[in-house]
């Protein structure tokens, strides 16, 4: 009698995001930038909502307003850069 054996091989698929889904559309900045939640803007610049509320009214940081009425933070307009 012979013995036979059987290999099963299962693969997985892994899918990985071919996107960061945590890139969102500045229209300010003119192109994707990382998002950060307002309660993360107002931690990176050490400073409070109703400061962050400003910067954002002054045009100073961006906010990206999604269609659930959600804002994200362009966190690139939290940090000024040298020109
Ligand atoms: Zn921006």
């Amino acid at each position: 009698m012979t013995r036979r054996r059987t290999i099963v091989r299962v693969e997985s698929v892994r899918r990985t995001f071919l996107f960061d889904p945590r890139l969102v559309p500045c229209a300010a900045c003119g192109h994707d930038v990382q998002g950060v939640t307002p309660d993360e803007a107002a931690r990176l610049l050490q400073s409070t909502g109703d400061n962050l509320d400003r910067f954002i009214a002054s045009g100073e940081v961006h906010a990206v307003d999604t269609a659930s009425g959600a804002s994200w933070i362009c966190r690139d307009s939290l940090f000024r850069r040298s020109s």
